[in-house]
């Protein structure tokens, strides 16, 4: 290296304490952290500032899942007599101005704006990559004795035969289309695929979802099941259990060639969207020129410090490969620049992850799956509650969905919680705490809820392990 990049970037002549790769929600997270703990940071993004989760991920998706759930409620009201609703949907073209517009204050608002809060951390634009002792940033080598990666992750595109013909969309394009295409095929059952399945299906966009397993395959299956039944039901064409064979380009758009229940098939749309997982951003960062392993996927390997194979080097966010949320790459990032600065004091602990996915109604989970528990060698017991025993369901006409609980069978411990349920997304903190807190399902049907609530069919689904509910007057238990 020459002389000239071995100059550091602060411009007052001192090293930094920490170099952070990444300036999306990760990123940030860590370089503020440490700022808070008094070190001179060098916070190297490249691409739009904010990463994925401001610009490209949960808030443009949650907005137009909104703004399209806010549309589809007007034929919702039909469920109660005597009110007739109408909404149109003219222009979409303009949702998309304004989600761009909320999308571009919160990216100013929430990281932008706020770099010239913390003045000891230097901001660097530019593909970074590792060299022992620091960073390289084109002309800059940026000296600091740890690291944190924060490169976060990219859509994956599957190796399906006649892909590369295909003008394919992936979730940042789809949210971006300034018109509406006639039909969609989106390709994955996961939770980005479903949630933009019923996004398209409720703006007027004939849908067609295809996975090669079912619907949201890591969850509780009676989860997937009922949520399929409220896709069809919503007219959302849902094809599981399919292998795809060969994609290629029609005078209409694309047509996938697929095989499934032991034939063959073709799916023809106008678009298609690939929805099936995302891969960790590793190419170029030079993890072997600094002894960084990754696994089979092309996911950073770390330890529960979050610490990589070098041990200067940490990783945190979805450059790891697991627990792919915006908060659990902030949750990361922040132990990462504790560990890293102050002597890997602290432990990642997921076990109490809450993860929602934005359909209508919602799914969210917490802790461990019946399966989960049982390949962990556990002897559980399991509560399923339809959500037509929960009278705020009653009351709201929409009863589409359940709660079902794991627990470990000889001691009560509640191991997990999964919810369908349209208010599911706020109901799921309460089982949160309850695992984190170590309580037995006896304690949370113990517990007082609200009535009138869906939170409150966690007290339920509790109670249903020794009693059934429905012989129950109202709020009895
Ligand atoms: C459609 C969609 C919807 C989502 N919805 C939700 C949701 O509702 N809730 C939720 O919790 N999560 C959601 N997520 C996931 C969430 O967005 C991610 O988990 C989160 O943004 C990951 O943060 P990160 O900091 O690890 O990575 P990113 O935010 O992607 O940041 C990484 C940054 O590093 C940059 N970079 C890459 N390589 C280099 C390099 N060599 N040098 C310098 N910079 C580099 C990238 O350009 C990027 O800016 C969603 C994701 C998608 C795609």
């Amino acid at each position: 290296m020459s002389d000239s990049s071995e100059q550091p970037a602060t411009g007052n002549g001192t090293d930094f304490d920490l170099a952070v790769i990444g300036a999306g929600s990760a990123g940030f997270s860590a370089a503020i952290r440490a700022a808070e703990l008094g070190a001179q940071v060098a916070l190297i993004g490249h691409g739009t500032i904010g990463g994925t989760c401001v610009n490209v991920g949960c808030v443009p998706s949650k907005t137009l899942i909104r703004a399209t759930e806010a549309f589809h409620q007007a034929d919702a009201t039909a469920r109660f007599a005597g009110i007739r609703a109408e909404a149109v949907l003219d222009d979409w073209a303009k949702l998309i101005a304004q989600k761009d517009e909320l999308v571009a204050e919160l990216r100013d608002s929430k990281y932008s704006q706020l770099l010239p809060e913390y003045n000891t951390i230097a901001y660097l634009e530019g593909a970074a990559h590792l060299k022992n002792g620091g960073v390289v940033v084109g002309e800059h080598r940026i000296r600091a004795p740890k690291v944190i990666i924060a490169t976060g992750s990219s859509a994956y595109i599957p190796p399906i035969r006649g892909i590369d013909e295909v003008p394919y969309l992936t979730s940042t394009t789809a949210l971006d289309l300034p018109l509406l295409p006639r039909s969609l095929l989106v390709i994955g059952g996961g939770y980005i695929g479903c949630e933009l399945a019923q996004l398209f299906s409720r703006a007027g966009v004939e849908v067609t979802i295809v996975c090669r397993r079912h619907l949201l395959p890591e969850g509780e299956p009676e989860i997937s099941e009922a949520l399929e039944s409220v896709f069809r039901a919503e007219g959302i064409i849902v094809r599981t259990g399919v292998t795809y064979e060969r994609i290629g380009r029609t005078d209409r758009g694309v047509s996938l060639s697929v095989a499934m229940d032991g034939g063959t098939g073709l799916i023809e749309a106008e678009r298609v969207l690939i929805a099936v997982g995302r891969r960790p951003n590793i190419h170029d960062l030079d993890l072997v020129g600094v002894g960084v392993e990754e696994t089979a996927e092309g996911a950073i390997v770390v330890d529960e410090h979050l610490r990589t194979t070098n041990t200067d080097i940490y990783a945190a966010g979805d450059v790891t490969g697991r627990d792919m949320f915006v908060y659990m790459a902030a949750y990361g990032a922040k132990l990462a620049a504790d560990n890293a600065l102050n002597g890997n004091a602290r432990r990642y602990d997921a076990s109490a992850m809450p993860s929602v996915v934005f359909t209508d109604p919602q799914v969210a989970s917490v802790g461990l799956t019946e399966a989960e528990a049982k390949r962990q060698g556990l002897t559980v017991r399991t509560s399923v509650l339809p959500l037509s025993a929960v009278p705020r369901a009653l009351a709201a006409r929409d009863t589409r969905g359940l709660f079902k609980l794991v627990a470990e069978a000889e001691s009560g411990e509640l191991l997990g919680a999964h919810i369908l349920a349209p208010e599911g997304a706020d109901s799921i903190q309460t089982a949160a705490l309850a695992i984190k807190q170590g309580m037995s399902y006896v304690e949370l049907a113990d517990t007082i809820f609200p009535y009138l609530t869906t939170v409150e069919g966690l007290k339920l689904a509790a109670q249903t392990f020794d009693k059934d509910v429905s012989r129950l007057s109202c709020c009895a238990g």
